[in-house]
């Protein structure tokens, strides 16, 4: 079992959680963030796992946003939900990850985080903007295995 702060100061984890919030403010879509070490399986399946672990495939109008992030095996992905899938061009996390993957490759996760998941707000928002009968269908916390 590894903790949130094996990868992220206390201080770090809110600040991201604050961007989840303040994301989430945009967008009716939900993102979330699950941080591991490693993984032993290709990460886009291992993704894939836990969008459905997470219960990110039982959102009302499938948009929920998973970043995924193997830490050791420097391996990210963003993976969205079906709705948001048929709504965009695939190319459409390309550069949000690009911005996460420059931060991460200095070594600041939570700047890399922070960044990727405000973007990952702008961008939903076009698609699925936020609207006062919203509910918070995930919780904005950082899971970890
Ligand atoms: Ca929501
Ligand atoms: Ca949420």
């Amino acid at each position: 079992m590894s903790k949130v702060e094996a990868f992220l100061t206390p201080s770090e984890e809110s600040e991201i959680i604050e961007a989840i919030r303040h994301a989430e403010r945009m967008t009716s879509g939900e993102i979330r963030v699950h941080l591991e070490a490693h993984t032993k399986m290709d990460p886009l399946d291992r993704a894939a796992q836990l969008f459905h672990l997470l219960h990110m495939d039982n959102t009302k109008h499938a948009n929920g946003v998973l970043i995924y992030i193997a830490v050791e095996d420097k391996k990210l992905v963003i993976l969205g939900d079906k709705g948001i899938n048929d709504a965009v061009p695939n190319e459409f996390w390309e550069s949000t990850k690009d911005h996460i993957l420059t931060h991460f490759k200095q070594g600041d996760i939570k700047q890399g985080l922070v960044q990727g998941i405000l973007e990952a707000g702008e961008q939903l928002q076009k698609h699925f903007p936020y609207t006062l009968d919203d509910t918070d269908e995930l919780p904005n916390e950082i899971s970890t295995n």
